[in-house]
């Protein structure tokens, strides 16, 4: 039979793994076990929405079996399963969101170190890292409600064969034909019952399901109770099925006990991240609710985040069985860029079939996680501001995006959360410490709306505020004016734009000479008029020059830079 190419791209994966540095070969155990537990989590989760399928979940296991001899090792599930189609796609190709932010991530690294081995090792790399310890896979899969079983083989890059064959029952089995061992390189290890009961133990404890091993063992056999003085202890061998696992979930551990690399493990390894989180928020709740929550603010936005692609969610256990995998009520959208889990015991498991019933409890919990959530990013604002402003180049426009939306509902929520560009500090601030810094007469809080900042510091009509010492927000993205017209005030001060013609109030004698300068400039100012004609609606004297000769102002409510925003929405 013919054998099938992998794609370019996966060739390309496929090579790097199997040419990875030693220390990282052993994720490809984690990798193999977290794709069995996906597949019974399917099945389960089927069986929750569907009527028809009737799954005994206790029956769910992952079973390791190594052989010295054939030198292969057996990863078998009885989850979903494949079907032939399955295991086209899903094993013949590297098309999957994870890999393409892989690859990218590669490239970068690739140009700044030369090197790209360290990323394997941290980074969810999935099926294809079976490659950096074996020279041969075969996947023999019969997908649920099907007879038919397929076998998918491959000896690394030169492509895969597809074969029907036999298999008993519904799930799937991975076995790996282990390597020989090199000069620099040692696989046997992957064929021990202990240094693989070790590895469950390292990174995939906390799976669900049982992974079980049968080990052989040896023990000293009873004293017979006749034995004499110079009985000799007898040992025998024997074998037993021992679960390596403890399945406790990672978010049901005390906090205390969690380290951070397990948080961040556990998050890089789920949602298919090569970087560590900016922050893990770790909720035991009693009351009302009672809950577990583990949610991660990621360091930087998916590739997707700004398609349609991209869903809000969290995922909803219940004591331990995921019974919804994307639950939207969970997160409102102003912080659809959180990661994480909820478990409670309080949803029963058909919670999809039942929705509305628990739509109160799926409040309650929301509502409490948008504050600890708000609550976590305060936190980084004040103790952590490199992180923050990392945190605000991801996300700050969704934020923004939250605090004009459903006509202003969020705002006073995620008002503090705010950065702005400052005038004064040359850099970002937020609105409680410009507060903080603002001199008690100054009538308002000053913004002004351009392109970038340097252009900005050169705005005539900003020079007098500057110089009366008021900081100036510059704002230069462009839903920046909406924001600051749903925000409206800030602790009773309005907003003001710079080129506001009252945007500084003036004493009367200001306000005199003024008048006297407008009557002495009136043959300039109507020479302006006359030249420009249709192009303005009027020239006069501004009070907001103070070395500037000129300056352009909106007419009305709208800043010129909503003008100029306006305008281009509308072609
Ligand atoms: P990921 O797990 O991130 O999707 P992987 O490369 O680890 O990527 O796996 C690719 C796909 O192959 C999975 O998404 C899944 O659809 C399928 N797959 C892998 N192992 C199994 C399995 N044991 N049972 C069912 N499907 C599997
Ligand atoms: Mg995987």
């Amino acid at each position: 039979m013919a054998k099938k190419q992998f794609k370019a791209e996966s060739k390309r994966l496929l090579d790097l793994m199997i040419n990875s540095i030693y220390t990282h070969k052993e994720i490809f155990l984690r990798e193999i076990i977290s794709n069995a537990s996906d597949a019974m989590d399917k099945l389960a989760y089927k069986a929750l929405t569907d009527d028809k399928v009737a799954v005994d979940r206790s029956e769910l296991k992952i079973t390791l079996t190594p052989d010295q001899i054939a030198r292969t090792l057996t990863i078998s599930d009885n989850g979903i399963g494949m079907t032939r189609e399955e295991l086209e796609s899903n094993l013949g190709t590297i098309a999957r969101s994870g890999s393409l932010q892989f690859k990218e991530e590669m490239a970068k690294q690739e140009k700044a170190e030369g090197d790209t081995t360290d990323i394997i090792g941290q980074f969810g790399v999935g099926f294809y890292s079976a490659f950096m310890v074996a020279d041969h896979v075969s996947v023999t899969s019969r997908a649920y409600g099907s007879d038919e079983a397929f076998r998918w083989e491959s000896d690394g890059a030169d492509g895969y064969t597809i074969t029907p064959c036999d298999k008993e029952r519904v799930g799937t089995d991975i076995v790996l034909h282990i390597k020989a061992n090199t000069e620099e390189d040692h696989y046997d290890e992957y064929l021990e019952q202990y240094r693989l009961s070790d590895l469950v133990k390292k990174y995939s404890d906390y799976i669900h399901y049982p992974i079980v091993m049968l080990m052989h063992k040896s023990r000293q056999k009873p004293r017979p109770e006749d034995a004499g003085d110079d009985y000799k202890p007898e040992w025998e061998d024997f074998d037993e099925w021992e679960t390596l696992n403890s399945m406790v979930p990672l978010w049901q551990r005390p906090k205390s006990e969690v380290k951070p690399e397990e948080y961040n493990q556990f998050y890089k390894e789920k949602y298919g991240d090569w970087e560590d989180p900016l922050s893990v928020i770790h909720v035991s709740a009693e009351g009302t609710v009672e809950y577990k929550a583990m949610l991660y603010i990621p360091a930087h936005a998916p590739f997707d985040f700004h398609t349609r692609e991209y869903q809000k969610g969290l995922q909803l256990y219940s004591s331990g069985v995921l019974i919804m995998d994307k639950c939207a009520d969970l997160l409102p959208d102003h912080f659809r860029f959180v990661k994480g889990v909820v478990d409670s015991q309080d949803f029963s498991l058909n919670i999809s079939r039942e929705m509305l019933q628990h739509t109160r409890q799926l409040k309650v919990i929301a509502t409490n996680l948008e504050k600890k959530i708000k609550a976590e990013l305060l936190r980084l604002q004040k103790d952590d501001r490199e992180k923050y402003e990392q945190f605000w180049k991801a996300f700050g426009i969704q934020l923004k995006v939250g605090v004009v939306s459903d006509y202003g509902a969020h705002k006073d929520l995620l008002r503090d959360l705010l950065l702005f560009f400052s005038s004064k500090e040359g850099k970002l601030t937020s609105l409680a410490e410009y507060k903080e810094r603002m001199p008690e007469e100054q009538p308002y809080i000053y913004y002004a709306c351009g392109e970038d900042t340097a252009q900005l510091d050169k705005l005539p009509q900003a020079e007098r505020i500057r110089d009366k010492g008021y900081e100036i927000l510059y704002l230069t993205d462009e839903p920046d004016q909406f924001v600051i017209n749903a925000l409206g005030e800030l602790d009773g001060k309005a907003f003001k734009s710079v080129d506001d013609d009252d945007a500084l109030p003036e004493t009367d004698e200001e306000k005199a000479a003024l008048e006297q300068q407008a009557e002495e400039s009136k043959p300039v100012l109507d020479f302006l008029k006359e030249v420009l004609g249709d192009q303005i609606k009027e020239a006069r004297i501004s009070k907001l020059l103070k070395t500037g000769a000129v300056c352009l102002t909106a007419d009305g409510p709208i800043t010129l830079e909503m003008e100029k925003y306006f305008q281009k929405m509308d072609p």
